[in-house]
């Protein structure tokens, strides 16, 4: 399987299509899920052409994890959550329906279940407050 550079998280990295993002630096970008699964729901990517897990370069995830360490921290703080999944899916049988490596990460809290996996696109302006909440508690 190859990569295709024409996915819609390649051309949110080359901002040929906007998202709402919460944080970017060198090696990846984190932004809201457009069909959030949970308040909060949150994508990591790195900025290097990977399809999936499986063909990465190993030497990326380091940032990678790095950036979902930060994020997971601070949904976690922004949406006062109990916990915090973080799930990655590789190939169509696994659930992978956009082919540019990303780690979903979700804020939990307790007794409350997930909406289905791309279900329905949330409002933009709720994403774009969810995002300023996640970003703001990045920052402290
Ligand atoms: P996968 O099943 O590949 O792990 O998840 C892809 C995720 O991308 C889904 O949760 C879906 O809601 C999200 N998604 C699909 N299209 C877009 C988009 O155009 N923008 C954003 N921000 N998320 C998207």
């Amino acid at each position: 399987m190859s990569y295709d550079a024409n996915n819609i998280f390649a051309k949110i990295l080359r901002a040929e299509i906007p998202c709402h993002k919460v944080y970017e630096d060198e090696h990846t970008l984190a932004f809201m899920d457009v069909m959030p699964q949970a308040d909060g729901h949150t994508l990591v990517i790195p900025k290097m052409p990977f399809r999936n897990l499986l063909d990465a370069d190993p030497k990326a995830l380091g940032s990678l994890m790095t950036t979902v360490h930060k994020v997971a921290n601070a949904a976690k703080r922004a949406f006062g959550a109990d916990g915090v999944l973080i799930q990655q899916f590789n190939e169509p049988a696994a659930g992978q329906t956009v082919f540019h490596l990303h780690v979903h990460v979700l804020p939990r809290h307790e007794g409350v279940p997930l909406r289905p996996h791309s279900g329905k696109m949330a409002d933009h302006a709720v994403l774009a407050e969810h995002a300023a909440r996640i970003t703001a508690a990045l920052a402290s």
